[in-house]
């Protein structure tokens, strides 16, 4: 027998009112955003997110406001049939399928200003990104009230930015990451791999080996620069290009870092043909 598919709620009243229903029941409310097209890495932030909590709540809203006017948002993926399924498998008990007037109604007039962790790699090359996505992750945390926002380690920055937010404008949630999920073969899974053509595909996964090779040197006592003008020619002799940046920063406040004497990470973005790819690896001084 198929699992039932997760109650589905478009408006945020009945949303609220469910997760006050289970919270009086005494149950720990975790949220999910997601902009759908979902994957094996979201069906493990679900089942991640059940650990966290007895309920768990998935949003599915592809919010444009996070998009560039070049970038891919009207031809992001969508398939709610499918990703309600996926849901409903992974264990999720209610999805959140705003609509776009629920989220933005007419005279919507508001919007998150960052600095910090917002600023530079991702933030330099996609201008007003993680303003739209300040702004979205925190309307969904305002409309579902959850004790705990779990997002992926995949999107490193915009986790940051996040747990920053939350902090500088005390909101009442806990902030949750969950490592990057995989293919076999190290290519991180994304809703944007599907747009990879079969021999781009093949190619992929060299993005995370060479994070990984510049993150095992930098554990050894390398110092950043070398190592990433040698990562550049590595990527681009692959195939990939333009590299938007090649970089290693602090974990917490994403500041630039030359030598790693406290956990930092090394972050990519790299176009692979037409498809923008983005992966990170993380870096233990000494190990
Ligand atoms: P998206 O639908 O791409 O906005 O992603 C929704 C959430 O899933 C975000 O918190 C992402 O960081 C997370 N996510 C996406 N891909 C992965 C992955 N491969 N592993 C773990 N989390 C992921």
């Amino acid at each position: 027998m198929p699992t039932p598919i997760p109650v589905v709620f478009e408006a945020v009243a009945p949303l609220r009112n469910q997760v006050r229903a289970w919270r009086e029941g005494g149950d720990t409310i975790v949220l999910v955003p997601t902009m759908g097209a979902l994957h094996e890495g979201h069906r493990a932030l679900v089942a991640y997110a059940k650990t966290l909590g007895r309920r768990v709540v998935a949003s599915i809203f592809v919010n444009p406001t996070q998009f560039g006017p070049t970038e891919d948002f009207s031809r992001y993926p969508r398939d709610v049939d499918a990703d309600l399924a996926a849901l409903a498998e992974a264990g999720a008990d209610a999805a959140y399928v705003p609509t776009a007037e629920t989220m933005y109604p007419e005279g919507f007039a508001s919007r998150i200003e960052l600095d910090g962790p917002s600023e530079g790699l991702c933030g330099d090359f996609r201008p007003g990104h993680f303003s739209g996505v300040a702004t979205v992750v925190t309307k969904l945390i305002n409309q579902a009230q959850p004790d705990i926002a779990l997002f992926g380690e995949k999107d490193f920055q915009q986790l940051q930015v996040i747990r920053r937010v939350t902090r500088d404008l005390d909101m009442p949630v806990s902030i949750a990451g969950l490592p990057t999920l995989r293919e076999a073969d190290g290519l991180a899974l994304s809703s944007r791999n599907r747009y990879l053509s079969a021999v781009e595909r093949a190619v992929a996964p060299r993005l995370h080996a060479a994070l990984e090779g510049i993150a095992k040197n930098l554990a050894a006592g390398g110092e950043a620069g070398p190592l990433l003008a040698e990562g550049l020619e590595t990527l681009e002799a692959a195939g990939f290009g333009p590299v938007q940046y090649l970089a290693v920063r602090d974990a917490e406040t994403l500041s630039p870092v030359t030598r790693v004497e406290r956990p930092a990470r090394v972050l990519v973005a790299a176009y692979l043909g037409r498809t923008r790819l983005i992966d990170n690896v993380a870096v233990a001084p000494g190990s």
